[in-house]
């Protein structure tokens, strides 16, 4: 049979409540309520564990999955070509896109002859598990270590293309290569 005392004791904090009748001073709680202010004015000398997050951010581990990326080539050409491989992969059903054909005048903007026209992530759907970024044939879409910015406005967490694509300015393209497995 299971002894009861040795259940009870398993984290060493458990009291066995008691029915005993409260003493004069018990009844008046002010020990209790002193005991319990200096708990609290001990924690204000102690280390915080807590951070005045936006203003300070934490280092992120390489592998975090954050705000996704969708990049250019070299020559600044968006890589994606809307084969919905993502899309497909997505669990959370939180990419949606609609694919439209390359013209002859837009082969320094578009790598592939498909493109992505309209390019949307659902941030209130996404789980950032990254099967998108595995999913992409293309290396077009990276999870990175950015944060997506809380809001008050549902409509502000559909993400286009607005958001996601990188800069065409070279220096200030996002840097993906700690989401890159080393031996590719
Ligand atoms: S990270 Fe996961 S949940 Fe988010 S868009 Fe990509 S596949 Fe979907
Ligand atoms: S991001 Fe990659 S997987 Fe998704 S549609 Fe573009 S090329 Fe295809």
């Amino acid at each position: 049979m299971v002894n009861q005392k040795s259940i009870y004791n398993l984290t060493g904090k458990s009291k066995v409540v008691s029915n005993k009748k409260m003493s004069f001073v018990e009844k008046l709680y002010l020990p209790a309520i002193l005991n319990g202010m200096l708990i609290t004015a001990s924690h204000l000398f102690k280390k915080k564990t807590t951070i005045r997050y936006p203003e300070v951010k934490r280092n992120y581990s390489d592998i975090y999955r954050g705000k996704h990326v969708l990049k250019r080539d070299d020559e600044g050409r968006e890589r994606c070509t809307a084969c919905g491989l993502c899309a497909l992969s997505c669990p959370a059903e939180a990419i949606t896109m609609v694919a439209a054909e390359r013209k002859r005048d837009e082969e320094h903007l578009y790598r592939e002859e498909k493109y992505a026209i309209t390019y949307e992530i659902n941030m209130l759907r996404c789980i950032f598990c990254g099967f998108c970024e595995e999913a992409c044939p293309k290396e077009a879409i990276y999870l990175t270590q950015r944060d997506t910015p809380a809001d008050y406005d549902r409509e502000s967490f559909i993400y286009g293309k607005d958001k996601l694509v990188e800069p065409l300015d070279k220096a200030k393209r996002i840097d993906v290569s700690k989401r890159i497995p080393k031996d590719e």
